[in-house]
């Protein structure tokens, strides 16, 4: 089977000068690997014709597929159009088709009064030479050329426009034409351990994968993903090939396997508790409300999850919460003592079956040296039990209150899947 090449091209000052983080080209790379088109090479270009242009000539002599995204705008500066137009011969001409559905997202979905103007309507205008790509989600239509026997295709810079034409269109197009291996991916995640631990504990059956059979470590927040990719010439095939290894990849990392998918660790909770018909609450100091945003991030979140008590100042924490202030001033708002009394507090609080707690030092600023920048507690229980774990991280401000979210998250979903299993708490 042929190796099909692909390039990537991101259009935009704003990517140069490191205003706008590139994540087109991220999104659009895993969604070809996952259908066995190899990028071999992503390049960022400014709003400018030449670079553009060279660009284009340069990544169509080794790729068959070309993928640029932005500079589709109605502004001046967004020349893409234009040149698009000259590279490929023909005419811009006005579509129809766009230029209608231009006139409903201002009418109806922007609720915009008054006539388009005349930069909108530009927007309307196609090269002739190219194939449409409806755009559901904005103004800006997607374009397909073809030349040289090589396909490219220009998409609106905007995420969710350009992922929406994507998905919809561009993958089944490429699905369609080209003779693409079948491929196969298995994701394990997993919470607790680091990435160097992991691969340590399974380093001898990554070594006994089947050539055709590739792991990734994808490391973020206090948990690694595992992905297993399968390549071959039938879909079936690779699942059956698969089946024993997996079976005993999911027997060494029995201990920190969250889920066998990919999916975030809020998710899994939600799932859990809503299987189980039980609420929960959190009572966050370090974290700032950053666990409630996590867990009110999936939605249907409302059926299991009643609120959080942002206790920042140990005011708060005493006369909302209820923690001593004996507590506070022996031990400190960083302790043991104080995440378990902010536990029984918000339970009866907010009235809840579960909770989570944490008080910690974040940084840049407030370490000691009995209780350096990083220090954490965080504490998780329902009325009968409350267990309690101290870390110490060693990132930024913005880290640490992700990774402590993270390890939160996890202690309460061993947490609730011991106390399921009364003999293991
Ligand atoms: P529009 O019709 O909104 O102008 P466009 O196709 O012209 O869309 P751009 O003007 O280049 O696209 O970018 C629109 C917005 O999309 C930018 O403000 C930027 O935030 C975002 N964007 C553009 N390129 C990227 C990229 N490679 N990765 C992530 N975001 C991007």
């Amino acid at each position: 089977m042929q190796l099909i090449n692909a390039s990537i091209i991101t259009i935009g000052d704003e990517l140069l000068i490191g205003q706008t983080i590139d994540t087109n080209s991220a999104f659009i790379s895993q969604e070809l690997n996952k259908i066995g088109i190899w990028v071999h090479h992503r390049l960022a270009v400014g709003d400018d014709w030449d670079e553009i242009w060279n660009a284009l000539d340069e990544e169509s002599r080794n790729s068959e597929i070309i993928i640029l995204t932005g500079g589709l705008g109605p502004t001046a500066d967004d020349i893409t159009k234009p040149l698009l137009c000259k590279y490929f011969g023909g005419q811009l001409v006005l579509n129809e088709k766009v230029l209608e559905h231009i006139k409903y997202l201002f009418e109806k979905v922007y609720l915009r009064s008054g006539p388009l103007l005349e930069s909108n309507k530009k927007q309307a205008e196609v090269p002739d030479t190219c194939t449409v790509i409806p755009n559901l989600r904005g103004t800006a239509p997607g374009m397909h050329f073809q030349k040289g026997g090589k396909s490219f295709f220009s998409l609106p810079g905007v995420p969710a426009e350009m992922k929406g034409l994507m998905t919809e269109e561009v993958l089944p197009w490429l699905k369609n034409h080209f003779e693409l291996p079948a491929i196969v991916h298995k994701t394990f995640f997993t919470a607790g351990q680091g990435e160097s631990f992991i691969a340590d504990k399974i380093k001898d059956w990554e070594a006994s994968l089947s050539p055709n059979i590739r792991l990734a470590y994808l490391p973020a927040y206090g948990m690694v993903k595992l992905r297993l990719t399968a390549k071959g010439e039938n879909a079936t095939d690779l699942e059956n090939q698969m089946i024993p290894y997996v079976e005993k990849l999911k027997d060494l990392i029995k201990d920190y396997l969250v889920a066998e998918e990919d999916v975030p660790m809020e998710v899994v909770i939600g799932r859990i508790l809503k299987s189980i018909n039980k609420t929960l609450a959190t009572a966050e100091s370090c974290t700032g409300g950053y666990i409630a945003h996590l867990i009110t991030s999936v939605s249907g979140s409302s059926q299991y999850y009643k609120g959080s008590i942002v206790s920042y100042a140990n005011e708060v924490k005493e006369t909302v919460l209820g923690v001593k202030r004996e507590t506070l001033k022996t031990s400190g708002a960083v302790s043991e003592e104080t995440v378990l009394q902010m536990i029984s507090g918000v339970i009866v609080k907010l009235n809840v079956d579960y909770a989570i707690a944490t008080s910690g030092i974040m940084g840049p600023d407030g370490g000691s040296k009995e209780k350096p920048v990083g220090t954490v507690w965080v504490a998780v229980g329902n009325k009968k039990k409350t267990v309690t774990k101290q870390f110490h991280f060693r990132f930024d401000r913005e880290r640490n209150i992700q990774q402590t979210s993270m390890y939160a998250l996890n202690m309460l979903r061993k947490f609730i899947l011991a106390d399921l299993q009364p003999n293991n708490l």
